[in-house]
């Protein structure tokens, strides 16, 4: 069967951390998917329009929110990168595929979940862990969001406060790089998971990130931390 496709309007598109920004666009009718999906943007060159590739974005926004959120990570000279920031618009119209992966919560057991994300890494458990939520899924779930410094971060207030909401909510964010005046954790996020949580094999294990973190965190559960492979799951931003 062919993949749908659909031509979205895009609402906002804003700067929110450093080379990171935020893009609402509204939901098409009949647009399905499960929480940790992702989509394809038809991405043009700003300077020829006509020139269309693909670009992969995970869904931030959970199914059952109004609008659809994505959060893209700037890569300098990069196409969907310029398109962002030189070009898209709110009011411009945009053709996307999807919904695609298989990067899905799993609901068979009750296992705990951990989520380890660097940067725009955190879209797709945005969507999980309210979809989660919503659904009265009260098990322990944890998000570990590591960054190089404060100005990378985005999205803290929001997690924080379903932290404060929800007892079950563990939100944890890690700095690799910060500046002096940084009073949180410090580190890389994988090193501070190892550290903080117990019996890390019981967990549904979650990654997600640029491919070359997606890896070694992967290597590290498999080889270090003995995951089960049906307890890990990961996706690389490629
Ligand atoms: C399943 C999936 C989900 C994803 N979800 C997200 C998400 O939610 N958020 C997110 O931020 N990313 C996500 N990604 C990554 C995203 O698809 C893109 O790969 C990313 O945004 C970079 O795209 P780009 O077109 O800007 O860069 P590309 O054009 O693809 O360039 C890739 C690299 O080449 C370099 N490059 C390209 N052109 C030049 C040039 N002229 N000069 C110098 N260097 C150059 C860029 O710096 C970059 O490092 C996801 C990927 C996958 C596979």
């Amino acid at each position: 069967m062919p993949t749908p496709e659909y031509h979205i309007t895009c609402i906002k598109n804003v700067l929110i951390a450093k080379d990171v920004y935020e893009i609402h666009c509204e939901k098409p009718e009949g647009f399905l998917y499960e929480a940790g999906q992702f989509i394809l943007f038809d991405v043009p060159l700003p300077e020829n329009p006509q020139d269309i590739q693909t670009r992969a974005y995970s869904i931030a926004s959970a199914p059952h929110e109004e609008n659809l959120l994505f959060v893209v990570k700037l890569l300098a000279g990069g196409r969907a990168s310029r398109w962002i920031q030189e070009s898209l618009t709110a009011g411009d119209t945009v053709r996307m595929q999807g919904p695609f992966g298989r990067f899905l919560l799993d609901t068979e057991t009750e296992n705990d979940y951990v989520f380890i994300c660097t940067s725009t890494g955190i879209a797709p458990f945005r969507s999980q862990v309210l979809t989660a939520l919503k659904n009265g899924d009260g098990r322990r779930m944890d998000i570990f969001f590591g960054n190089r410094q404060e100005e990378d971060l985005f999205w803290t207030d929001e997690f924080e406060a379903l932290k404060t909401a929800h007892p079950n909510v563990g939100f944890h964010t890690i700095l690799s790089k910060p500046q002096a005046s940084w009073g949180g954790h410090t580190g890389y996020v994988q090193d501070f998971v190892q550290r903080e949580v117990q019996d890390l094999k019981e967990k549904h294990i979650y990654v997600c990130g640029n491919p070359t973190m997606a890896e070694e965190v992967k290597q590290l559960c498999l080889e270090q931390w003995h995951i089960p492979k049906e307890h890990l799951h990961v996706e690389g931003f490629i």
